[in-house]
């Protein structure tokens, strides 16, 4: 079945109405009744680790200097986000979002916001040691620390980089810094680090963190993604079982709204474990989100082939209210589902890093 959506119409004498009315009210809403409340925002494009199911090992062609949008600009449009278009949530990622400077400044501008967003960071957890203090201190909410594997060995095959012992004190950090809860973002591997999945979650009880298992997307630049390679939740689940009953929680289904993760309370404790199943189940029909690239394109899903400028017009002086009419024509043509399962699917031509995960 072909589903028409609603074509965007940019009328000529839109943002000059709009600007006579001081921060007219938008949503971001698609043609399926979705609203988007969730910004992710890609703060570069660049890593500092090599993850085999990211990255290949010599890195990516990274976006030129002068593509990247400085922090005037960034905090400009996440600014028309929130004031206009009713964005409540902003997520700060990557690439690795520690690697762009001034970070704790672009943060404590985001809280002074009006209504202020809930602000969350999600990174690979080094150079966090340092920072999480000060980042907790500028206004930061929530974070979404990476981390696969708990073997130093496994850590390096994964990553290409001997720095399990520097993440840890970033995630030990982060709990001491008072940022809760922290969630623990992992992704298995099969013949990697698939048999870690209980050591995992035995951590992170004892730790305090909250563990969510991500099901592999096929957003790899080497486009090396296999289905019957990848490690489902329903195998997480079977994995899990072997050592502890997981408990389907039945406020979950009436609470989770658009989290992505299902969670599962661990049997005798107060503990639930989530697990993403982007792939096998996915949840597109709860979708909140909307990124925008560390070059200044939104984005209506992770797995869009189309982006929509906003650094040409940013740059070219358009108003604010003109590029939240933009914003608000690129959220309208979002997709009803990323198209994974569909045997037409393609993968977008931007890798996971250079999205924003
Ligand atoms: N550098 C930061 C970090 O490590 O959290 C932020 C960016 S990273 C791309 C965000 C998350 O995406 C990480 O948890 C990473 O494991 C995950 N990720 C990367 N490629 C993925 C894929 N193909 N499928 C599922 N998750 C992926």
């Amino acid at each position: 079945m072909v589903t028409m959506l609603p074509t965007p119409q940019l009328r000529p004498s839109y943002s000059a109405a709009a600007e006579s009315v001081s921060h007219e009210q938008l949503t971001l809403a698609d043609g399926f009744g979705r609203i988007a409340t969730d910004l992710r925002v890609s703060l570069t494009d660049r890593c500092n680790l090599r993850c085999t199911y990211c990255m290949p090992a010599e890195g990516l062609d990274w976006m030129p200097g002068a593509e990247v949008l400085t922090d005037d600009e960034i905090l400009r449009l996440i600014a028309i986000g929130v004031e206009r278009l009713g964005i409540r949530t902003v997520r700060l990622t990557g690439g690795e979002p520690l690697l762009r400077k001034n970070l704790e400044l672009l943060v404590a501008d985001i809280a002074a916001l009006s209504p202020a967003p809930v602000i969350a960071l999600t990174t690979n957890g080094i150079g966090l040691a340092a920072r999480a203090d000060k980042l907790a201190a500028a206004g930061l909410d929530r974070i979404n620390i990476s981390l696969d594997t708990l073997d130093p060995q496994t850590f390096k095959q994964l990553t290409r980089r001997p720095r399990l012992d520097v993440v840890l004190a970033g995630v030990a950090a982060a709990r001491a810094a008072g940022l809760h809860p922290v969630k623990i973002n992992s992704v298995l591997l099969r013949g990697i680090n698939d048999h870690e999945a209980f050591e995992l979650l035995h951590w992170a009880m004892s730790e305090g963190v909250q563990l969510r298992f991500i099901e592999q997307m096929p957003l790899d630049p080497q486009h090396g993604w296999k289905r019957d390679e990848m490690i489902t939740a329903a195998e997480i689940k079977q994995q899990l079982g072997q050592h502890v009953e997981l408990i389907e929680d039945p406020k979950d289904a009436l609470t989770r709204g658009s989290a992505p993760a299902e969670l599962f309370r661990v049997a005798g404790t107060d503990y639930s474990v989530g697990i993403i199943a982007s792939v096998t189940q996915p949840f597109c029909g709860a979708c909140d989100r909307v990124r925008l690239t560390a070059d200044g394109q939104i984005r209506n899903c992770l797995f869009a082939r189309t982006e929509s400028d906003l650094r040409t017009p940013l740059r070219s002086g358009a108003s604010d209210a003109e590029l939240a009419a933009l914003w608000v024509a690129a959220v309208a043509g979002k997709k009803p589902g990323h198209g994974i399962n569909d045997p037409s699917f393609l993968q977008p031509d931007r890798p996971m890093s250079a999205i924003g995960g």
